[in-house]
Parts: C-alpha cells; sequence; structure tokens
C-alpha cells in the first residue's frame, strides 16, 4: 500500500485517506493556445515506468492538495512537497537520484542556471 507524508499536516497517511488528482506540473494552456496545445494539455500525460510526479489531496485529513515523488515501477516514495512548489525539492531529487542514477530532472538545476 501507498503511504505518503503530507507536507502540511505532517501524518503518514495511506493510500485510502487520499485522493489521487494526476500528473503533477502540467503548463495550463491559456485563451492564446493553440487547439493542439490545449489538447496535449487535456490528453496527454508522460505514463512513465520510473521517478514521477504526482498530486494527491488529503481528503480524510487536512484536506489540502500536495505533490509526491515516486517511483511507478517499485512504488518508492522519493518525498512528498507542497503544491505551490514549481519543482521538487533538492533532497527529493537527490532521494531519486539515488534510486534511478540514469534518471535527470526536466527543469533547470541550481547548479545549471545561467547567471546575468
Ligand atoms: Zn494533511
Amino acid at each position: 500500500m501507498l503511504t505518503l507524508t503530507c507536507p502540511y499536516c505532517g501524518v503518514q497517511a495511506e493510500e485510502t485517506e487520499l485522493a489521487p488528482g494526476g500528473e503533477a506540473h502540467l503548463k495550463r494552456i491559456g485563451p492564446a493556445g493553440t487547439a493542439e496545445e490545449f489538447e496535449g494539455y487535456l490528453f496527454a500525460r508522460k505514463n512513465i515506468k520510473g521517478v514521477h510526479f504526482e498530486r494527491w489531496r488529503h481528503a480524510y485529513g487536512c484536506g489540502k492538495w500536495f505533490l509526491a515523488a515516486r517511483d511507478t515501477q517499485t512504488m518508492q516514495v522519493f518525498g512528498t512537497y507542497r503544491a505551490q512548489t514549481p519543482h521538487a525539492t533538492d533532497d527529493i531529487v537527490g532521494n531519486a537520484r539515488q534510486a534511478r542514477p540514469e534518471w535527470v530532472p526536466d527543469w533547470p538545476q541550481a547548479s545549471e542556471a545561467v547567471v546575468g
């Protein structure tokens, strides 16, 4: 059974106490977007075998939405973080890289950021 720690109230909640919300970090398409972009936003999902980021709601607890990083193949949870966070925290990335060294985040890392 999947057990996630709610980053708001700190409770270790079992899967039955949570409501799934699908893939995390989807880029929303505004009114200026094309039909293809909107279709992609609505229907296209990564469906990854490996490191995956998901939305969950602590439905039978504090009721808040949060994000979780886990391995869809092994069910290993790398960590949870607040829904307002743009990307997983460095410690969660480190946990994921330790379990899956071949995995690299698909967002720019602080060490790779262009300064200036
Ligand atoms: Zn909670």
